[in-house]
């Protein structure tokens, strides 16, 4: 989709520090880390948010959160991590293009802000 950056990321048009790809997700690290390890996998496809999927994705939804334990392994993060996806205005979704968050390497306190 024009101007998502997170599109222009999945299409390498936009340089970035890329943690894993496929065909069907990326997985890069986050421009400004909350954490010591901070990434951000995104479906290929453009969909802008959570409340954007429907059945069509549910293949797609499961093949990401998989993703996430194989990619939190691969990071170190035996641990624990803590995965976010923020969805609207109240949880102040700044990029329209569905991403996990994955965070870890810290203690993370309870309940986020
Ligand atoms: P959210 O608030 O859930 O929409 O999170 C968007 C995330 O994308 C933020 O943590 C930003 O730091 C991150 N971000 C925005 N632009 C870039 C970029 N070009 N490369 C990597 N991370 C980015």
């Amino acid at each position: 989709m024009a101007d998502c950056i997170f599109c222009a990321i999945a299409n390498h048009e936009i340089p970035t520090d890329v943690v894993y790809e496929d065909d069907k997700i990326m997985c890069f690290r986050d421009a400004e880390p909350q954490a010591p390890v901070h990434v951000l996998i995104v479906p290929k496809k453009h969909i802008a948010s959570l409340d954007d999927t429907d059945a069509s994705d549910q293949e797609l939804l499961g093949y990401i959160l998989l993703k996430v334990k194989e990619i939190a392994s691969d990071l170190g993060l035996e641990n624990g991590y803590r995965v976010v996806v923020n969805n609207g205005e109240d949880a102040f979704q700044t990029v329209k293009h569905l991403h996990f968050h994955i965070l870890g390497k810290r203690k993370l306190t309870w309940p986020p802000g």
